[in-house]
């Protein structure tokens, strides 16, 4: 449609989740115009995201050191591990300000026809996680969508011999969305209302 430039911008941007082509040359068209000073920030932040933020060794998440402050909190209880897909859920689940205990990001789904299998995602350390004595409660808390509860699913089935309980979300959620869809006001009340997944 472009060239040069402007239309390597287009495509790479085109190329991030949720933004379509229309979108793509509306961000690219406003970079254009915008402020050099917020357009170096915009760098900046784009360079340092690669280069500072690890994944927490434990857990998963997004981290500013080995550790993320949520594996790093003593207040936090060690009793109760959600399980959640993406670093953006735990986000998600932390505004409700519902739950105090810890998390475990997967890091995606399960779903057959992307190739995600059972081994893609972070089971492995889950399991050695919940063989902790101190380890009550899981909660699975995936995408109400069909992956979600794909992943759910076969979560249940491989928790069920462990010496724990094993919970899911109430429903009331957005079906087919991401948990982060969800307002904290639905999602608290869905955690508060969590049922066993052994039932
Ligand atoms: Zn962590």
């Amino acid at each position: 449609m472009y060239e040069g430039a402007i239309q390597d911008l287009i495509d790479e941007l085109g190329r991030l989740p949720g933004i379509g082509p229309k979108s793509a040359q509306r961000i690219a068209f406003h970079l254009l115009t915008t402020d050099p000073v917020d357009l170096t920030k915009l760098q900046t932040a784009l360079q340092r995201v690669k280069d500072e933020v690890r994944f927490c060794e434990v857990c998963g998440n997004v981290a500013g050191d080995v550790r993320c402050r949520i594996c790093n909190d003593p207040r936090r209880d060690d009793a109760i591990i959600c399980v959640v897909e993406e670093p953006k859920d735990v986000a998600a689940i932390e505004r409700t300000r519902e739950f105090r205990g810890k998390y475990h990001v997967l890091g995606g789904a399960i779903s057959p026809i992307d190739g995600i299998g059972p081994d893609q995602l972070r089971i492995a350390p889950l399991l050695t996680r919940i063989a902790e004595p101190e380890v009550r409660e899981v909660i699975l808390a995936t995408d109400p969508n069909l992956e979600g509860e794909a992943t759910a699913t076969y979560l249940t089935r491989l928790l069920k011999d462990f010496d724990l309980r094993v919970t899911r979300l109430a429903s009331g959620l957005p079906v087919g969305g991401d948990l982060e869809y969800a307002d904290e006001v639905t999602l608290g009340r869905a955690f508060a209302g969590r049922r066993s997944a052994h039932d």
